[in-house]
């Protein structure tokens, strides 16, 4: 049966490169870039807008998980038709619209973490809405990922009259030079890179404690472990809620799947499966919408329970 099948797939194709080989009357030049990353959606009053930063192709090395070896991981890969040893990490932010205000949680790369991202203020232009027009800005942990789109390369301010919102242990912990005296390599860096990009804001940053509201129905959750103050955050409209789950699971191939794997980019290995699991079991049980923002684009959908993990369930593109 599958030789027969196969066959015909192989005939099929031959015929389609006849075909091909036959005078074209309408060629058109290959494109070379995608449309900007936009998807918009709904949560009670709200309206939610997916803008998509871009991609990277990370390298991972044999010790990318403390607590599995590598051919787990390239299995896992593997079942998500993904080639081995490289983890695609997407980046999505998300604009709350309350209809009062603009909030923007997390900013994308800014261009300065891979060539291939960077993209978040061209979706914004898509999306119609100028980086004035920004009201807030809720950052969920200090990544370079996270809140490096709060300036041009060059070091402008993008988003000129948002208040910045960070979460108070967070703060806590990446400004405390002593802290920074004991880090090294790339943890270094994010110190380093925190005070590059927060260093002369001030008042423009304000601090929250995790579980207060940050914005009209934007409540922030701690869900540390990925790093000291990460939070995660839930959106109520109307009668509605989501979850926002920030960093706490990755890419949903790995960290849906495989909750309890602790990849070394997770500074507290054990405290953040711990987020993790509450997180997925709470959107599953709930049935709640989700998103995150390294799930492949729109990065949103429901989490389902399958084996001693879980999956995504992505959202499905539909009008408004
Ligand atoms: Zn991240």
């Amino acid at each position: 049966m599958t030789s027969l099948t196969r066959r015909a797939l192989l005939q099929a194709s031959a015929l389609a490169a006849t075909t091909a080989a036959l005078p074209a009357h309408a060629a058109a030049p290959l494109a070379t870039t995608q449309a900007p990353g936009v998807y918009r959606y709904r949560l009670g009053d709200y309206q939610l807008t997916a803008l998509y930063d871009g991609v990277w192709q990370s390298p991972i090395g044999d010790d990318f998980i403390r607590n599995a070896d590598a051919a787990a991981v390239d299995d896992a890969l593997a079942a998500a038709f993904l080639p081995p040893r490289v983890l695609p990490i997407s980046f999505t932010a998300l604009l709350v619209n309350t209809g009062a205000k603009l909030v923007l949680i997390d900013t994308g790369t800014g261009g300065q973490t891979a060539d291939s991202a960077g993209a978040l203020p061209d979706a914004l232009r898509a999306a119609g809405i100028a980086p004035a027009a920004i009201d807030t800005i809720v950052i969920s942990h200090f990544h370079p990922d996270h809140i490096d789109g709060l300036r041009s390369k060059t070091g402008e301010r993008i988003f000129t009259n948002a208040e910045i919102l960070v979460p108070e242990p967070e703060w806590a912990f990446w400004m405390d030079d002593g802290n920074q005296s004991r880090a090294t390599g790339t943890v270094f860096r994010y110190f380093r890179n925190a005070r590059r990009i927060f260093g002369d804001l001030g008042s423009a940053v304000g601090r929250f404690t995790p579980g207060d509201e940050v914005a009209p129905g934007i409540v922030s959750i701690p869900a540390y472990g990925h790093t000291p103050g990460h939070c995660a955050f839930a959106i109520h409209s109307t009668g509605r809620s989501m979850l926002v789950m920030s960093d706490t699971v990755r890419n949903p191939y790995l960290f849906a799947r495989y909750p309890r794997w602790q990849p070394i980019f997770d500074m507290d290995g054990a405290q953040a499966v711990a987020s993790r699991l509450t997180l997925l079991e709470r959107a599953a049980a709930d049935r709640m919408l989700v998103a995150a923002y390294h799930f492949p684009f729109p990065a949103c959908g429901h989490i389902a329970r399958r084996g001693d993990g879980y999956e995504l369930v992505p959202a499905e593109w539909r009008p408004l």
